[in-house]
């Protein structure tokens, strides 16, 4: 079979949500002009600075690969956080990750929770169990992750932080949010971002239309040596995703491109709904640390969850905002 695009090379790839079949360099070059489609909507081309958050996982990889295909490196900074997952994190996988970076001409970053939160999430779950609290790693290592990343955009003077969530990402989140009635969370997954806060660097996400089995395939045709292990606190994961994950591949499976239309169509709702919304209030900010939180709290998340496992002393008496 030849290829449906340059009609020259043996196919490789059947694309099922486009019909075509594609050689390596044709997948390789359609993944990143979508890519590249993707980030010129919202002006990605135009920053002086994008820090992109990068794991170790294969999705950082070709994050930081299609980008670079049409970014000045030296526009790009890459920023990886070490959550201290006994068995988990591996010095080897950080130094592989570098060693890809700079053959990109990208800078890494390294942080870590016990670094800049002050305890390993191991830590963080050790003291949240012993205080008979029922939270996921994930709580935790989400709420943290998003906040460290936000910083790490601000230090660097950042216009944009982006990272490698795929289609499958999205869509998940996006019918979870939906599930959950969060209007406010949920319209925040569209295609342009929107600044709640002067705290927050813009978030974008380059591989949100892209396939989690393309991301896959990607770095296998590239040779990427990615973190492969799976993390163990998978198992404390919320099932809601799971199953929302299951209906999501069976949709797609009978008819190819279901996710993509999802994505599209609702970027389209969300666009109307954020027209008719107000949404130019300021974010409050914790009381706490200083960073944005949700409307109508006084203590972020992050540092209500350090509160509640015993990690934070918090005096009542601090001035009253
Ligand atoms: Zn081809
Ligand atoms: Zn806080």
């Amino acid at each position: 079979m030849i290829c449906d695009v340059c009609k020259a090379r043996e196919a490789e790839v059947y694309q099922p949500h486009s019909g075509k079949r594609l050689c390596r360099k044709c997948f390789i070059e359609d993944v990143r002009a979508r890519v590249k489609e993707e980030s010129l909507k919202i002006g990605l081309d135009k920053a002086n600075k994008i820090l992109l958050a990068v794991s170790g996982g294969k999705d950082s990889y070709v994050l930081a690969d299609t980008l670079a295909s049409f970014i000045d490196p030296q526009k790009l900074i890459a920023y990886n956080i070490t959550e201290g997952i006994h068995g988990y994190n591996r010095r080897e996988q950080i130094e592989q990750l570098r060693k890809y970076l700079s053959s990109l001409g990208i800078e890494l970053i390294e942080d870590s929770f016990k670094q800049s939160v002050g305890y390993t999430l191991d830590e963080m779950m050790k003291y949240s169990i012993g205080k008979g609290l029922n939270v996921s790693a994930c709580t935790f290592c989400g709420g943290f992750r998003r906040k460290l990343i936000n910083n790490a955009g601000r230090a660097v003077s950042a216009d944009y932080v982006a990272t490698g969530h795929n289609l499958d990402d999205e869509v998940q989140a996006i019918v979870i949010n939906l599930i959950r009635g969060d209007l406010l969370r949920l319209i925040r997954f569209a295609d342009k971002p929107i600044k709640l806060s002067s705290k927050f660097v813009l978030r974008v996400k380059p591989l949100r239309k892209v396939y989690e089995w393309e991301t896959t395939l990607y770095a296998y045709y590239s040779g990427y040596q990615f973190q492969e292990l799976e993390c163990p606190y998978i198992s404390t994961r919320p099932t809601l995703r799971a199953k929302v994950r299951e209906l999501l591949y069976m949709l797609e499976d009978k008819k190819p491109g279901t996710l993509l239309t999802i994505l599209e169509e609702f970027d389209k709702l969300a666009e109307k709904v954020r027209n008719q919304t107000q949404l130019k209030e300021e974010l409050p900010t914790c009381k706490i640390c200083g960073e944005p939180t949700s409307y109508g709290r006084e203590i972020c998340k992050n540092c209500e969850l350090l509160i509640s496992a015993g990690l934070l002393n918090y005096h009542q008496n601090l001035p009253m905002s």
